[in-house]
């Protein structure tokens, strides 16, 4: 047995752990649960868990079910709102096929795949995620908008408001878990939050995004709320995206930065924002994987009423512009490992596994073909006319899921990041959602025809 497996076993021993939950995420980004015994968990270490998988979304077919979770103990961590003794801890596991082999249905393993390819070339790829979600007082499911928590604004500081001492409470449990947290404030929509994570390798983030999103939702629930991760839930405020810094490293070199270029940014870096933009239309269905994503990007530069509260809906980048589904932030002088790229598109909903697997497989497919990158967009690109944007060759984002399921079924290199199984459940899921959606009489129409007809 390895040494990090001893550590595990060790340490539930000395911390009274009595239950072990091992986790992993379906190909819709839903977080899973097994719990062991820790008497079980020297033989999940050797040999995993047997689980059937037919039972969870996108795993297997009925006829091949049979799967097995594999804890991965660099993953450890005990659950701070567990903290009563005994305790309860977590790992993240690997899903791998009865013969041992690694599972093509496993969203961890398509994300490993590409972070391998990107290693063949001699690049770390790095991430930074700002999540956005929403305080909600209430869940009404029942199709009535909910209710946000407070009625603050952008950075508001509010006395004693529940946001603020929810956002303390957060970010002390996920730094107790070892998720660093780099920036926080209020956002733009009364409810909304933000909270930024430190850079970390790509496989580490997803991780952490998975137990970010379960952290919020349990420190919320101790005070009353609810969160929710929820694209667009109000038509007039703004919608929660996840923007995401990358960057990619040669050992301790940052490959997007080159000392004297334009934006201190290398070729490598300007081919990456090429193959990016280039691919961002048929990745759109990961990246925004629900009908209500596209509530969220179809435009807007007001923060605030009835606009898409600075979410891009057009294909194109800009130095520092808010209004590109691209920026390159100002560098910070002497700092080069600061260079990087802050992809706008992904929205909260998303599975973080396979949204930073396409997105990482577009910007190498940049560097591979050797993109060349077009002018950056300096104005406002939601105030240009629909010509002025033609003229300057700016395409919008998928105006809708079905749109962005359509792009998605002929793309390549989404096929290829994301292997045959998981290409193909996706695509049945979300067409099944886009359908089910298209079928339903919402009340716009009933409130906009059904007196004047
Ligand atoms: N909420 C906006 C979005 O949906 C982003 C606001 C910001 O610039 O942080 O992308
Ligand atoms: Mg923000
Ligand atoms: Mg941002």
């Amino acid at each position: 047995m390895g040494k990090q497996q001893e550590f595990v076993l060790r340490t539930l021993e000395e911390r009274d752990i009595r239950f072990v939950r091992l986790w992993f995420t379906d190909v819709l980004g839903f977080l899973k649960s097994v719990a062991v015994a820790p008497a079980e968990l020297e033989q999940a270490f050797e040999e995993g868990i047997g689980f059937d998988g037919s039972a969870i979304e996108g795993f297997a077919r009925v006829y091949e079910s049979d799967m097995i979770a594999k804890p991965d103990p660099t993953t450890f961590q005990i659950l701070p709102w567990r903290s009563e003794n005994p305790g309860t801890a977590r790992m993240f596991c690997d899903i791998l096929m009865p013969d041992g082999s690694p599972s093509y249905a496993d969203p961890r393993y398509v994300l490993k795949r590409t972070l391998e390819k990107a290693s063949e070339q001699g690049f770390t790829f790095y991430t930074h995620p700002e999540i956005e979600f929403f305080l909600l007082k209430d869940l009404p499911g029942d199709g009535t908008p909910p209710t946000p928590a407070d009625q603050s604004g952008y950075f508001d500081h509010t006395p004693r408001g529940i946001g603020h001492d929810f956002r303390r409470q957060a970010i002390t449990m996920l730094e107790s878990m070892g998720i660093s947290v780099e920036f926080s404030h209020h956002e733009g929509a009364p409810g909304q939050q933000e909270i930024d994570l430190r850079y970390a390798d790509a496989l580490s983030t997803a991780d952490n995004i998975m137990t970010f999103r379960l952290v919020m939702k349990e420190v919320a629930l101790e005070q009353g709320a609810h969160a929710s991760f929820m694209p667009k839930p109000f038509s007039n405020f703004p919608g929660s995206g996840m923007h995401t810094h990358v960057s990619l490293f040669e050992g301790d070199r940052n490959a997007f930065h080159e000392s004297g270029a334009e934006y201190q940014l290398s070729k490598v870096g300007r081919s990456f924002i090429a193959g990016l933009l280039k691919y961002a239309a048929e990745t759109a269905a990961v990246t925004n994987q629900w009908v209500n994503s596209y509530k969220r990007i179809w435009g807007g530069s007001q923060r605030t009423a009835g606009a898409g509260g600075e979410a891009p809906s057009y294909i194109c980048w800009g130095h520092n512009n808010r209004s590109a589904l691209i920026r390159v932030p100002m560098y910070k002088p002497g700092k080069q490992g600061s260079t990087r790229i802050e992809v706008r598109s992904l929205d909260t909903g998303c599975n973080p596994y396979l949204a930073y697997a396409v997105t990482l497989a577009a910007g190498l497919k940049g560097i591979e073909d050797n993109l060349e990158l077009p002018p950056g967009a300096d104005d406002d690109v939601w105030a240009l006319t629909d010509a002025e944007r033609r003229a300057l060759g700016i395409q919008p984002m998928p105006q809708n899921l079905g749109e962005a399921i359509d792009l998605m079924q002929r793309s390549e290199l989404v096929a290829e990041t994301l292997g045959e199984h998981v290409f193909d459940f996706f695509l049945r899921n979300k067409r099944q959602e886009w359908e089910e959606y298209r079928s339903e009489v919402t009340p716009f129409e009933l409130k906009k025809i059904l007196q004047v007809l």
